[in-house]
C-alpha cells in the first residue's frame, strides 16, 4: 500500500459527465481504502440535453459492467447507426457519415480508391451504397451481429440515443449500488490550501463542508473548481465554429424510430432530430451574430413533426476548450473541459476518454507532473482532432444562400485541416492517426458529401486488374442490400430486446 495514495475523491457535478466518472470509478478504484463521493444540486439541474453518441459507448458500458439491453431499456434509448446530414453541401442535397466502413479493402487498397477508380470508368452510385450502415438506415432496419456474423453484417456498428435524465439516473443507481456515495446541496465555496494552491474542500449552502484528495470538476459549462478557482482559462474556438447557442424541444412522433440522427441545416444553423423510445429530442444549434433567439425557436418549431411536449430550454455556449484539463489536483470532464459542439455527438465519448485517460494514469497525493502534462497533452490532441473533423462540415460547403454558410465557406480553417483538405483533394489520401477517433470512412463520408472530390486516384490501384474491382465492388453492393433485406425492423428489434415498456426480461435477437 502506497502511503500517498489517494483516499477521497470528490466529483463535483451529477450529470452525465459525473455519474459517468462516478460508475467508472465504482468500478476501477473499488479497492476499499479509495472513496468516492458525488455531490449534485437538484437546484441547479442539468444541462439536459446530449442524448446521441458515437460507438465506442459500447466498450464503456462493457469495461464499467453496464449490461447493454438494461441500458438501453432504462434510458428510452434506440440504436445508432450513423448520422443524415441534410441540406448541408448545398441545399436540396443528404448524405450519411455511417459507422463502420464503406466496402472492403482489397489487396490492401482502402475501399474509397477503389471507388474513386470505378468512377472514372462509369457512372456510380453514391458511396453509401456500400455501407451496410447506410443501407439499414434507409430502411428502417438494424440488428446487432452475432458472434459467427460475416461482412457486411460485421460492418453494422451502432451507438446509442437516450433521455439524457433517465442516463444519469441509470448511472446513478449503478454507482450508488456499487458504494459512491452521493451528496445533495449546492456548493457555495471551495477553498484552497494556502501552500500548494491545491483545492481543499468545497462548501455547500447548508454549512457541511467536503474535503478531497482529489477533485473531479463535472460542474458543466460553470467550471466550478477548474475556472472559478483555479482560472485555467479557456481556448475559444468560435471563429472556427461560429454556433454559439441551442433551443431544445422534446416532441411526440408517430411510427416507427429511425435507427440514425438526423442533423438539417438551416441559414443559420443546424437541427438534431433523436428518435427514442418515447419521444424526440429535437435542438436547433445556431448562431446568435445571425439570428435572435425568438427567430431561432420560430425556426425549430416551424420544422417539428409530432406535438410540442415542454417548454422550450434555451442554451448558450462558447465552442473551445479549457486549456489544461488537468490543473493541480482537479481534473475536469464534460462541459467544464470544453464543447465542440453537438454536431458529430462527440461530447459523451470525450468523458469517456477522458475517464480512460484518467485511470490509466491515476495519481497519487504527490500529484506528479508528468502524469498531470501527459493527461493535458492527450486530451488537447482528442480535442483538436474533433474539432477539425467538426469544422469540415461548416467549412465544405456550396451553401451562398445566407450571410451564415457565407462566413463558413469562406473562413480560414486550422492548418492541421486544411492539410488534410488538400491531401484528399488531389488523390484521395487520409491519414487518420491510430487513436484518431474518426477513421478514414468518416472522412471520406463527409468530404464526398460536402463536394470535395479528389481529382485523381492512388497509383497503387493501378496495380489491380479494373474488372476485378468492377466485380468486387458489385459484390459487394449486392452483399449489403441482400444482408439488409433480411434485418428485422428497428422498431421490431426494440421490441424484442429491450423496450422500455415491456417487463419481460431482454431476449437475444442478434444476426
Ligand atoms: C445543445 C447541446 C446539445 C448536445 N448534444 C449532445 C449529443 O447529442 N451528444 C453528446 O455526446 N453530447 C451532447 N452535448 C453535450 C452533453 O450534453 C454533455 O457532454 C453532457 O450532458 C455532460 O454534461 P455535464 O455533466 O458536463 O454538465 P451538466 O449536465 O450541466 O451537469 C452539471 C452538474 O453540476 C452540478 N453543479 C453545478 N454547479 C453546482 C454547484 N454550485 N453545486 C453543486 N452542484 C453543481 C449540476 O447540478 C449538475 O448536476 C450537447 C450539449 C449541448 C449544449
Amino acid at each position: 500500500m502506497n502511503e500517498h495514495e489517494i483516499k477521497e475523491v470528490v466529483i463535483v457535478g451529477g450529470g452525465t459527465a459525473g455519474w459517468m466518472a462516478a460508475a467508472a470509478f465504482s468500478r476501477f478504484l473499488n479497492n476499499g481504502r479509495t472513496r468516492t463521493t458525488l455531490i449534485e444540486s437538484e437546484e441547479i439541474g442539468t444541462v439536459g440535453v446530449g442524448e446521441a453518441t458515437i460507438p465506442p459507448l459500447a466498450a464503456f458500458n462493457t469495461l464499467v459492467g453496464i449490461d447493454e439491453m438494461e441500458f438501453v431499456r432504462a434510458t428510452q434509448g434506440t440504436f445508432k447507426v450513423g448520422i443524415e446530414f441534410v441540406n448541408w453541401g448545398g441545399l436540396g442535397e443528404r448524405y450519411f457519415h455511417p459507422f463502420g466502413s464503406h466496402g472492403q479493402d482489397l489487396s490492401g487498397i482502402h475501399f474509397h480508391q477503389l471507388y474513386l477508380r470505378e468512377r472514372k470508368r462509369r457512372v456510380m452510385q453514391d458511396i453509401s451504397a456500400w455501407s451496410i450502415s447506410a443501407v439499414a438506415a434507409s430502411r428502417g432496419k438494424f440488428a446487432r451481429a452475432g458472434s459467427d456474423a460475416r461482412w457486411p453484417l460485421t460492418d453494422l456498428h451502432y451507438a446509442y440515443h437516450f433521455d439524457a435524465g433517465l442516463y444519469a439516473k441509470f448511472l446513478r443507481g449503478f454507482a450508488e449500488r456499487n458504494g459512491v456515495r452521493r451528496l445533495e446541496g449546492k456548493i457555495v465555496d471551495v477553498s484552497l490550501d494556502s501552500e500548494s494552491g491545491n483545492v481543499h474542500s468545497v462548501t455547500l449552502a447548508d454549512g457541511r463542508t467536503v474535503e478531497g484528495d482529489f477533485f473531479i470538476d463535472c460542474s458543466g459549462f460553470r467550471g466550478l473548481l477548474i475556472e472559478q478557482a483555479l482560472h485555467t482559462g479557456y481556448e475559444d474556438w468560435t471563429h472556427w465554429l461560429p454556433c454559439d447557442r441551442a433551443v431544445a424541444l422534446p416532441s411526440t412522433y408517430a411510427g416507427q424510430p429511425d435507427p440514425f440522427t438526423r442533423s438539417t441545416a438551416h441559414a443559420s444553423g443546424w437541427q438534431w432530430r433523436i428518435p427514442l423510445q418515447h419521444r424526440m429530442g429535437n435542438g436547433h444549434v445556431y448562431c446568435s451574430a445571425h439570428i435572435s433567439d425568438d427567430e431561432a425557436e420560430k425556426v425549430l418549431r416551424a420544422n417539428l413533426e409530432g406535438e410540442v411536449l415542454a417548454d422550450a430550454r434555451r442554451i448558450p455556449f462558447t465552442t473551445g476548450r479549457r486549456k489544461l484539463s488537468w490543473n493541480r489536483n482537479v481534473v475536469t470532464l464534460g462541459l467544464s473541459s470544453g464543447f465542440v459542439e453537438p454536431l458529430e455527438s462527440t461530447s459523451i465519448h470525450m468523458i469517456q476518454a477522458g475517464i480512460a485517460r484518467l485511470i490509466a494514469l491515476f495519481p497519487d497525493k504527490r500529484f506528479n507532473p508528468i502524469e498531470r502534462d501527459q493527461y493535458n497533452s492527450q486530451m488537447q490532441t482528442l480535442y483538436e482532432w474533433v474539432r477539425d473533423f467538426v469544422i469540415l462540415h461548416y467549412k465544405a460547403t456550396l451553401r451562398d444562400d445566407s450571410d451564415f454558410w457565407n462566413q463558413c465557406r469562406t473562413m480560414t480553417v486550422p492548418d492541421s485541416l486544411q492539410a488534410r483538405i488538400d491531401l484528399f483533394r488531389t488523390k484521395g489520401r487520409v491519414f487518420a492517426e491510430t487513436l484518431e477517433l474518426f477513421a478514414t470512412t468518416s472522412w471520406v463520408a463527409v468530404m464526398f458529401g460536402q463536394h470535395i472530390v479528389p481529382d485523381d486516384y492512388e497509383p497503387v490501384v493501378d496495380a489491380l486488374d479494373e474488372d476485378r474491382i468492377a466485380a468486387a465492388l458489385e459484390q459487394m453492393r449486392l452483399a449489403c442490400l441482400e444482408v439488409v433485406e433480411q434485418l428485422p425492423d428497428h422498431g421490431e428489434f426494440i421490441a424484442r430486446t429491450c423496450a422500455a415498456t415491456s417487463a419481460a426480461k431482454p431476449t437475444e435477437f442478434a444476426f
